[in-house]
C-alpha cells in the first residue's frame, strides 16, 4: 500500500500520513498545531457529499472473508494428521492453533459485519454520520474552503 506523509504548506510541521484509498468519513480539514492554518486532511471524506459509497454496504467482501476463515479452519484441520520431520512437534501444534483461531476470528468478525449490513444496522451507523456532514457542508463558507483547499468533489 502506498502511503505518503503530508507536511504544512505554511510551516513545514508533519501532519499526517495517507494511506491511498483509505478514507474515514467526517470534516476534510483540518488546521495546523504550529502555524494555526488550515489544510486539506485527504484521509476524510465529507459522506454527504457523493452519500455512501456502494462497497460500504456490500456483504460481497464478508463473504470472501469468512470463505477464507472456513479455508484457514478446514486446512487446520487438515494438517493435524501430517507429520513434518523439520518441525518439532509443540511447534506444529502452536501453527495449528495459530492458523485455527486465526480462521476462527475471521469467521466471527465477518459474520457480524455481514449481518450488521442485511439487518441495516451498519446504515445507521453512517446516517449518523451523514447528519453531520450535511450540517457541515450546509454552510457555504465551509464548502468555499474545502474547494480552495483543493477537496476532489468527484472522489
Ligand atoms: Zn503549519
Amino acid at each position: 500500500m502506498q502511503y505518503i506523509k503530508y507536511k504544512c504548506n505554511n510551516c513545514g510541521k508533519y501532519l499526517y500520513t495517507y494511506y491511498e484509498g483509505v478514507k474515514k468519513y467526517g470534516t476534510a480539514i483540518g488546521r495546523c498545531k504550529n502555524c494555526d492554518r488550515e489544510y486539506l486532511d485527504l484521509r476524510y471524506r465529507e459522506i454527504d457529499i457523493k452519500g455512501i459509497q456502494k462497497k460500504d454496504l456490500s456483504v460481497l467482501p464478508y463473504l470472501i472473508g469468512i470463505a477464507f476463515g472456513v479455508l484457514a479452519v478446514w486446512r487446520c484441520y487438515y494438517l493435524s494428521s501430517w507429520e513434518d520431520m523439520e518441525m518439532p512437534k509443540w511447534g506444529h501444534y502452536i501453527m495449528l492453533i495459530f492458523i485455527g483461531l486465526l480462521g476462527v476470528a475471521i469467521i466471527v468478525f465477518c459474520t457480524w459485519d455481514a449481518i450488521e449490513i442485511l439487518t441495516g444496522k451498519k446504515k445507521e451507523k453512517y446516517e449518523k454520520k451523514i447528519e453531520e456532514s450535511r450540517r457541515r457542508i450546509r454552510d457555504e463558507s465551509y464548502m468555499e474552503k474545502l474547494k480552495k483547499l483543493g477537496y476532489d468533489f468527484d472522489d
